[in-house]
């Protein structure tokens, strides 16, 4: 008999959980504007709004913070980093910065000019938001199945090449500085991208001269989709296989708050020196010199440590277990989910979910609203708020999909918490007909909107 898989690890410390009951939640949504990132977090129970900086460090990261070097130059946390990016990723340049989006910052400063596209794979809220800031444009190539929630489709993630080469054919050189692919997809769901696929992207920015990067964040959870789902890889572990990925590509900038299990922190890493060299004036300007960047040494050291054990196959193994765990548990009840599961979160799809709220009340937000008062349980809406309105027509973009994202924090719940969640899911699901009050907008920000938004009920 085989024995079940558990968690790598066991618990040191402990955080307690605040209870409330759904009548504070009533209110506390309302003082909020009906936006979750908006709440206290002690007015939430489970807080599944991201993965992203909500991890659980190691023993080992907390040791290494303590012997943190906070030499303004040089510090020996530096050279820790330096040696963890160029043995995880290969890149022999890189710069540290305070989060994935100042990365963005730094690297686009030195790349994407007014009037350029910028091909890709549904490019990051905030990936779209520097592009477009600069007045470039971000053209989404994505397969069309990622669009289809519950086809079975191993690499959801992948960029469609037919389209992207098209895009590449008919606009003039210098106009495509670079195609940025995400690994995994977040915005298609946590989904991840092939290997082949990667090499296919590489293949034609070589052939129509332009350069590729990876947007990072989540590269060992897509490490392990290959290993698990792509053939030629099963054997191979998950550091040779990032290894392999970036091997492909030009550069990547990295959120370290997700796969590097960090609380704060990121970097860029080049492969070409010169446009390191054009890069390191735009980090010093924006996040600061060249070996800190926005980081303090002891936050380098950890998230030196932390690039090994986000990298660990075991642990892996159970965080996408336990992803995985959650979506069935989900699938279980009937709740429409977004299949197959991704890496980092489960999505649901708040069209099935809610039929009598249409796309212009927002059924995504009226969904993360219906669950915090529920279960005090705080996901994010992916849909029309978080696709704001078109920089042209300043139209809203109601075309795409509307789901609810519960991201898994790194090492943090507990699979009884999993079930917590997924019998709350279901509470709201048994009472959906019995919701059809949608949401208006308030006040919204010209960009990246969701984060502020304040919204009524209709
Ligand atoms: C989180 C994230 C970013 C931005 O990183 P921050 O650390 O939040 O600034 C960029 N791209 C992807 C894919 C991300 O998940």
């Amino acid at each position: 008999m085989e024995l079940p898989i558990f968690e790598p690890f066991k618990t040191k410390m402990v955080e307690t959980v605040y209870k409330s009951s759904r009548e504070q939640r009533e209110q506390w949504i309302k003082d909020a504007s009906f936006n979750l990132f908006n709440l206290k977090s002690d007015q939430v129970i489970i807080d599944l709004l991201t993965d992203s900086g909500t991890g659980a460090m190691s023993d080992r990261q907390w040791a290494a913070m303590m012997t943190g070097d906070e030499s303004y130059a040089g510090a020996s946390s530096y050279y820790n980093l330096k040696k963890a990016v160029t043995e995880i990723t290969g890149f022999d340049f890189f710069l540290p910065a305070h989060q994935g989006r100042a990365a963005e910052n730094v690297l686009f400063s030195a790349l994407i000019k007014e009037g350029d596209l910028v091909p890709g794979n549904s490019h990051f809220d905030t990936t779209k938001g520097h592009i477009e800031f600069r007045k470039a444009i971000p053209v989404d190539c994505t397969v069309d199945i990622a669009m289809d929630f519950t086809a079975y489709y191993p690499f959801k993630g992948n960029v469609d090449l037919a389209r992207l080469e098209d895009v590449l054919k008919s606009n003039p050189r210098g106009k495509i500085p670079c195609i940025i692919v995400t690994i995994t997809n977040n915005t298609a769901g946590g989904q991840p991208v092939s290997m082949e696929n990667i090499r296919g992207v590489s293949r034609l920015a070589r052939k129509y001269d332009t350069s590729l990067f990876l947007d990072s964040a989540r590269f060992a959870e897509n490490a392990w989709f290959i290993k698990t789902r792509e053939e030629g890889y099963p054997d191979k572990g998950i550091r040779e296989i990032a290894l392999e990925m970036f091997s492909y590509t030009d550069g990547m900038t990295m959120s370290s708050k997700k796969d590097a299990i960090v609380n704060m922190g990121g970097f860029t890493a080049y492969r070409d020196k010169e446009l390191f060299r054009k890069a390191s004036a735009y980090n010093i300007i924006y996040e600061g010199f060249i070996t800190y960047g926005g980081m303090s040494g002891r936050d380098m050291n950890a998230l030196a440590q932390g690039l090994y054990d986000g990298t660990d196959e075991e642990y892996l193994r159970s965080r996408i277990g336990q992803v995985a765990y959650l979506g069935s548990l989900l699938k279980e009840y009937g709740v429409p989910v977004l299949e197959p599961f991704g890496g980092h979160a489960v999505f649901i799809d708040a069209y099935s979910f809610l039929p009598l709220i249409p796309k212009e009340k927002f059924p995504g937000q009226v969904l993360a609203v219906e669950l915090y008062i529920e279960g005090g349980i705080r996901s994010a809406e992916v849909g029309a708020l978080m696709a704001d309105r078109d920089p042209v027509t300043r139209e809203n973009r109601f075309s795409g999909r509307e789901m609810i994202r519960l991201a898994l924090p790194r090492r943090v719940y507990s699979d009884n918490h999993m079930k917590y969640v997924a019998a709350a899911v279901n509470a709201v699901y048994e009472r959906r007909k019995s919701i059809n009050r949608g949401l208006k907008i308030k006040w919204e920000a010209p960009i990246l909107r969701h984060f502020t938004v304040e919204l009524e009920r209709f």
